[in-house]
């Protein structure tokens, strides 16, 4: 990676915060979507002073962050892809949130994986607003049921979070996530990707999730 890229990664991250402030009052936090990228990119954003990461998978995120964290105590670090239930400790011992429990065994492995390690994280709930059938999360009028699982499992739960159908308009699934938010007394929408984060920060998003607009496009 050259200057100019690093330099690059600075600009677009000050356009994305500009762009999140004109759109809300109370703009989201940007979380940086760092899978995939090299460490020259990793660098280049945590100079920018960049502190809240996303990342999909445990294994990956561990090589990226494990070592980073003692060098960066105020990093926080979110699970934003699905966690297999054999991967909770890990995950546990290494995210400040996760942000995709999707199902009764998750919410039970994760329980279980934060007791042991005394370690309560706050996580999020995932919807699957547009009930796509390959798609990871809960649908919308099972999300009641779940919600009270995970409470009753002493789980902290703070939110919901969405992946919008590709092919659909992203404002009406954000409204959506909202209104479920709303009606279940949670406060966090982590909502928003490099393509609509304007649309979901009028919509309510305390969270975006941008990675291709900060970095470029993944290889
Ligand atoms: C990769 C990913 C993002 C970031 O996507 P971009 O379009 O590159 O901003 C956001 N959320 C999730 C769950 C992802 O897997």
């Amino acid at each position: 990676m050259t200057d100019t890229d690093t330099t690059d990664i600075a600009k677009r991250r000050d356009a994305v915060l500009a762009e999140l402030s004109a759109a809300s009052e109370t703009p989201p936090t940007l979380v940086a979507v760092t899978k995939t990228q090299p460490d020259e990119a990793i660098d280049a954003i945590l100079a920018t002073g960049q502190r809240v990461f996303g990342e999909n998978r445990v294994q990956e995120a561990k090589a990226r962050w494990a070592d980073r964290r003692s060098d960066w105590p105020d990093l926080e670090l979110h699970l934003i892809g699905p966690l297999q239930t054999n991967k909770a400790d890990e995950a546990v011992a290494l995210f400040d949130m996760i942000e995709t429990v999707d199902r009764p065994k998750l919410v039970h492995a994760l329980a279980k994986a934060m007791e042991k390690a005394g370690r309560r994280l706050p996580v999020l709930i995932q919807v699957n607003t547009g009930e796509e059938p390959q798609k990871a999360g809960i649908a919308p009028q099972d999300l009641p049921s779940l919600l009270q699982e995970a409470r009753e499992a002493g789980l902290d739960v703070r939110g919901l979070m969405c992946i919008p159908p590709a092919d659909e308009p992203a404002g009406p699934h954000f409204a959506l996530l909202a209104k479920l938010a709303r009606e279940a007394g949670l406060s966090v929408l982590s909502m928003g990707m490099s393509g609509d984060y304007v649309t979901a920060a009028r919509f309510g998003s305390t969270h975006v999730r941008v990675g291709t607009a900060l970095f470029g496009a993944r290889s």
